[in-house]
């Protein structure tokens, strides 16, 4: 076993080999642009960025026609809030979107607030979850969008999102969905669940980074967007500038191998998380387990140790690679939004630390990882005045129930 193990694949995941190697003649020999018309180098580039974008629409039930190369989900989501925002401002100006949502969802909201649109975000419950009756009285006659992500990356969530498809359908307003921890992972149908634009990540798939897509339904209805970058009108005008072809090549080819083994990695990837999370629980008490018990992305565990600091518990195991929050924090020490929003209370945020497991990740590390965060929590606390105060407190709790409750004991018979 080689240290150290990597658990932090919610914010990023290594590169499959085989993606690597699907890459590599696009970053040697073939290097064309796949915008040049008038020789066999472009058109080589332009039928691998078709056959990726094939890739892409296949494990979301879309077709080619409706996927936009960008440069990650960030990006993505940015020209599906910006975009419809600017293009439907005459049909309405309200867009509705949820609490734990991703910074790259936030950030635009607030953009457009700053910029004459009105933003609701709504509440989510203990686990995370957003509830679809709250966001069915949401909806205005002016609202124009609404955007809730599948999979959470902190806590690891998953929305309803055909619930809220099929209430949008309904309302006729237009449903967006950051699947950046679920795409190609986990079974999407655009169809099925009423999404009508979807964003998804290179290098949360085992492809590389610096690259993603966004999904623009073409028919029922079709959806239109200004575009955010300008120049040169390529991707059907949404998104200009020269494709990234062995990145989109590498995401491609990362879609079609988790697409092929969806059905596997989710049991076996689920397994390992349980027996983590299993370990976990069995040995430590005053552990509590943030998100949803089983709504929830197979590789993500997020762990809250009463008594312990998260930050000091990862300095406790450096040869685990995990994360206190999510990577993207601009003030880490802070307590996660996501955890506020969920009411977790001050003292377990900052106690959490979240574990996300991956392809390539095996029993013998997820033992060994078991062994070293419940020998640091134990060391942590039993170093922790808090900690012993509270065993304090329960020891006398104890004795007095035992007292007040007066119970005589067993009369003592000859053992059998
Ligand atoms: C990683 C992530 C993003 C950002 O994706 P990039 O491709 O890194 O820009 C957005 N949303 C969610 C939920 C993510 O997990």
């Amino acid at each position: 076993m080689k240290l150290p193990i990597y658990m932090d694949h919610n914010a990023t995941t290594p590169v499959d080999p085989r993606v690597l190697d699907a890459m590599l003649p696009y970053l040697r020999g073939s290097f064309g642009n796949a915008a040049s018309r008038n020789h066999s180098f472009g058109w080589e580039a332009e039928r691998a960025v078709e056959q990726a974008r094939g890739q892409i629409a296949t494990v979301i039930g879309a077709s080619a026609k409706e996927i936009i190369w960008t440069s990650g989900a960030t990006e993505s989501n940015n020209i599906a809030i910006k975009g419809v925002a600017a293009m439907y401002r005459d049909k309405g100006n309200h867009i509705v979107t949820q609490a734990t949502e991703h910074k790259a969802v936030l950030d635009p909201c607030e953009y457009i607030e700053e910029h004459g649109c009105r933003v609701t975000v709504l509440p989510v419950d203990q686990y995370g979850v957003v509830d679809p009756g709250q966001l069915r009285e949401a909806i205005t006659d002016q609202t124009i969008l609404v955007s809730i992500m599948h999979g959470n990356n902190e806590i690891g969530t998953i929305q309803p999102i055909g619930e809220i498809g099929a209430l949008c359908k309904d309302r006729g307003v237009l449903f967006h969905t950051d699947a950046s921890q679920s795409f190609a992972t986990l079974p999407i149908n655009v169809d099925e669940m009423g999404v009508d634009l979807l964003s998804c990540s290179g290098h949360k798939i085992y492809g590389p980074k610096g690259v993603g897509a966004l999904y623009v339904r073409r028919k029922h209805p079709r959806v239109r967007c200004e575009p955010v970058i300008h120049g040169g009108g390529h991707e059907r005008g949404l998104r200009s500038g020269t494709l990234n072809v062995p990145a989109i090549v590498g995401m491609g080819k990362a879609a079609e191998l988790c697409g092929e083994t969806q059905a596997e990695e989710i049991q076996c990837i689920t397994a390992l998380r349980d027996r983590f999370k299993d370990g976990l629980f069995t040995r430590l008490s005053d552990t509590h387990l943030n998100g949803h018990p089983t709504r929830r992305i197979p590789n993500n565990l997020n762990v809250s140790f009463k008594y312990v600091e998260g930050e000091s518990l990862m300095m406790g195991f450096s040869d685990i690679a995990a994360s206190s929050g999510s990577a993207c924090m601009s003030a880490p020490l802070e307590p996660s939004y996501v955890l506020e929003a969920l009411g977790v209370g001050e003292e377990l945020a900052q106690g959490a630390v979240r574990f996300s497991i991956g392809r390539f990740t095996t029993e013998e590390e997820v033992d060994y990882a078991i062994e070293r965060v419940c020998a640091t929590v134990e060391k942590l606390r039993a170093m922790s005045p808090t900690y012993e105060m509270a065993r304090e407190k329960k020891r006398k709790k104890r004795g007095q129930a035992t007292l007040s409750a007066g119970s005589p004991l067993p009369p003592k018979g000859p053992s059998r």
